[in-house]
């Protein structure tokens, strides 16, 4: 169970979808917003972002924030290390990438129409969205993402949060 709670900046969609499907609570800022929305929406989350000086108005007013590199590794690196995020896909703990629902393990007979013939000729476990319908399996794309996670794994990563606002990122001081 993922327990932090994060609000990512719109110039990290991948970042926010990867956060979804660690099982973490993830709500994707609406690229038209601006900065000052953002602060208004953020109330108990971890704002994530590579934008400086919104991160740096955001640990101004007192809200906690990671600032990350666009580099979607090394982010993905900074967040789990700094807010404890487990760095592994657990079907029964996973999120929408899409839409941030909890995603429910189905069989075939919990398919909605639309999932092609073959995919389900070849698997018997499944990963329905209960907000989008979207339908996930343990397909090629899944094991391209484990492998991501593994290299993921391999960086260094910082150590967690520890109190007030605490800027973490590039190394560079806000
Ligand atoms: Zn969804």
């Amino acid at each position: 169970m993922c327990g932090a709670r994060f609000i990512v900046d719109s110039m990290c969609g991948k970042l926010a979808r990867w956060l979804r499907i660690l099982g973490c609570d993830t709500l994707y800022v609406d690229p038209t917003k601006d900065d000052s929305d953002i602060l208004e929406i953020v109330k108990e989350r971890i704002l994530v972002t590579s934008d400086r000086a919104l991160a740096r108005r955001a640990a101004n007013s007192g809200i906690r924030v990671l600032l990350v590199p666009e580099d979607l590794g090394e982010a993905l690196s900074i967040v789990s290390g700094a807010a404890g995020v487990r760095l592994r896909i657990d079907p029964r703990d996973t999120r929408c990438p899409f839409c941030n629902s909890p995603l429910v393990v189905v069989s075939r007979e919990g398919l909605p129409d639309g999932v092609p013939r073959e995919v389900i000729r070849s698997h018997t476990r499944f990963l329905l969205c209960p907000g989008c319908g979207k339908v996930f399996w343990f397909g090629t794309h899944y094991w391209n993402m484990l492998r991501f996670l593994a290299g993921v794994k391999k960086i260094r990563r910082p150590g967690p949060l520890t109190g007030g606002p605490v800027m973490r990122g590039d190394g560079n001081d806000l």
